[in-house]
This record gives structure tokens, sequence and C-alpha cells, in this order.
């Protein structure tokens, strides 16, 4: 949808005709301050805005100004219409956030050809922005698991820490490990042993819902999980309702040690918020020594430290 901002009634119509013409739907308005408001409200998709010079409320320049710092990173092609040939004033109208100037009185094949070449310009930015947020999920996805990898892991931890030491909030980290899971891989093989994966990190991800958490697969058989204003009594309840979860996801594990099915230790540590800053390092050496524990002392546990 093209939002024509003009006005002088009868330039609002030759405007929107042309523009009509080409097959694009139109959205009128009378002065900047109208077109300000459409790009708040964004009930249509506006997709380019041709904006008048002199208008009453609002002018053009400011007008223009306004919509590109409400829109911020999100571009949309602005055209300027303006009689002024004063090079101060169309360097100001450009600076405002302008795309193209163009002088009145309007020329069909001048504007036409604009809205074309702007149009063209707004279809490769939209696929761009696509192909980066395909890029972006690629980059912060574990391949096998599909959930988040350890770049993103590694990224959160460090804000986290710092986010929570901050506003001292608790924060709570725990590192995950599948019990005997080489001796699974040896008994049903290394396909089933990435099935096996994929559903503990799904059901891993499934049993934290806030959006602050993050589940992310630490390493092989690893999964480390980020609780976000979680302290230690928290977090406990939250990793015992998860190794509950993995029960009953009752994964056939004849060769383990201690049941028949697939199982997880689970190594915890919170910071409390109101001591000092943790660097990520010296904290993932803490909650690894508490898997440790774990695993001394007989697996498929949490112990907290
Ligand atoms: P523990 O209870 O002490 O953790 O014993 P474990 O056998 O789980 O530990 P170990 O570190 O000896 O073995 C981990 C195994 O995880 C070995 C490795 O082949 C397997 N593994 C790691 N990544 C993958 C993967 O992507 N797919 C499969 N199928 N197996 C993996
Ligand atoms: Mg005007
Ligand atoms: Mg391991
Ligand atoms: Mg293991």
């Amino acid at each position: 949808m093209v939002l024509v901002a003009e006005d002088s009634e009868a330039l609002r119509q030759i405007i929107s005709q042309i523009v009509m013409d080409l097959g694009h739907s139109v959205c009128a308005v009378k002065n900047g301050q109208e077109a300000v408001d459409a790009c708040k409200q964004q009930e249509q998709n506006i997709d380019l805005i041709i904006m008048d010079a002199e208008m009453p409320v609002m002018d053009g320049i400011s007008s223009t100004f306004k919509i590109r710092s409400i829109m911020g990173e999100n571009w949309i092609p602005i055209i300027f219409l303006s009689a002024y040939t004063d090079e101060n004033y169309i360097q100001r109208a450009l600076d405002s956030g302008a795309d193209v100037y163009l002088r009145k009185p309007v020329n069909r094949v001048e504007l036409s050809a604009q809205i074309k070449a702007m149009g063209r310009i707004a279809e490769m930015k939209q696929k761009l922005d696509e192909l980066n947020t395909q890029l972006q999920n690629l980059a912060d996805q574990d391949g096998l698991t599909k959930i988040a990898n350890r770049r993103v892991f590694n990224e959160r931890i460090s804000y986290e820490l710092k986010f929570c030491a901050r506003n001292k909030l608790p924060f709570s980290l725990a590192l995950c490990d599948i019990d005997f899971f080489k001796l699974y891989n040896d008994t049903y093989g290394h396909l089933a042993g990435d099935n096996c994966l994929k559903k503990v990190a799904k059901t891993l991800e499934r049993s934290f819902k806030r959006e602050t958490d993050l589940v992310a697969r630490y390493g092989g058989e690893e999964f480390a999980i980020l609780l976000h204003g979680a302290d230690s009594k928290e977090a406990l309840l939250l990793l015992e309702a998860m190794l509950a979860n993995i029960k009953s996801l009752d994964i056939p594990h004849s060769a383990s040690n201690i049941t028949k099915h697939i199982t997880i230790s689970v190594g915890l540590v919170t910071n409390d918020g109101a001591g000092s800053e943790i660097t990520p390092n010296s904290f993932i050496q803490r909650a690894d020594k508490a898997l440790y524990e774990a695993k001394e002392k007989g697996r498929n546990r949490i112990v907290a430290h």
C-alpha cells in the first residue's frame, strides 16, 4: 500500500491515480501529521510514502523525520515532492530521511519510474531481511537437535551474569549430561543415539516455558540450561519436573546400570544476585563440579552447589 501525503486535493487525486495505475492501493492523507499517524497505527502495510513538502499542521520534512524515527530499522522508501529548487532545502529534505527528491509540477513518467525503482529496492531489502533471519536462525541453532547451540549459550551466560548481578536478580545454571550414553550408542547404534538426543533436547526445551529461560546443546550429550531470575529453590523445582518429563519419555536403555530407561544427571549452581559479579568460566566450572558429583553419587539426580 502506498501512502500519499498531499494537502492539495487535485494533486492528491492525480498522484493517487498514478499510483493506482501501477497496480498499488492507496491511502491518501491531507497533512504530515496524518501521515505520521498512519505509520504509527500500521493498520495497513505501508510499502512506500509519497510526501508533499508544504502542508498544514505538519510539513513534509518534519513528518519524514518523525516517520524515520518511529520506523527505526524498518525502512520504507519515501519519495519527496516539492516545488522548492533551493539546494539547502533539498539537502534538508534528504537529510530528514527522504530517499528521492522530485520537483513539482509532478511528472507522471518520472514519478512512475521512481515508484517502480523504490519498489524493486524494497523487494530486494525484504528478501535480504528474510535471508538474514534464516541465516541468524542457522547460526543460533544446533544442527541435530534444532535447539540453541553453544554460541548462543556463551553469549547469553555472559549477558545474564552481568544483567542479573546489576539488577540483584538470582540466576541459575544447570549442566545436564545423559547417563551412559556411550553404552546407548553401543547398544542401539549411532542413529538411534541421534534420535534420542533430539527427543531429550525437545523435552528439556518444553520443560522451561519462560521467555528468558534458555536450553542449549552444550556439547555431544550435554545440555545447558540458563534460568534468569530463578533462585536455587525454584531452579530445583523446575529441574525435578524436567527429570520427571525425561522419565516419562521412557526411552529404553537396557545397558544402563541404574534404570532401564534414559536418565540424565544435573549439576546446578545459583548466583543469588546479592554478591559480586562472577565470570562465566568460573560459574560453568562450578556447575561442572556439581555435575561430576551427581555422576559420582549414582547418576539420575540433581546436585546443587
Ligand atoms: P556418563 O554417564 O558418565 O556421562 O557416561 P557416558 O557414556 O554418557 O559418557 P561419555 O562421555 O563416555 O560418552 C558420551 C557419548 O556420547 C560418547 C559419544 O559417542 C556420544 N555422543 C556425543 N555426541 C553425539 C551425537 O551427536 N550423536 C550420538 N549418537 N552420540 C553422541
Ligand atoms: Mg502542499
Ligand atoms: Mg558427557
Ligand atoms: Mg554422559
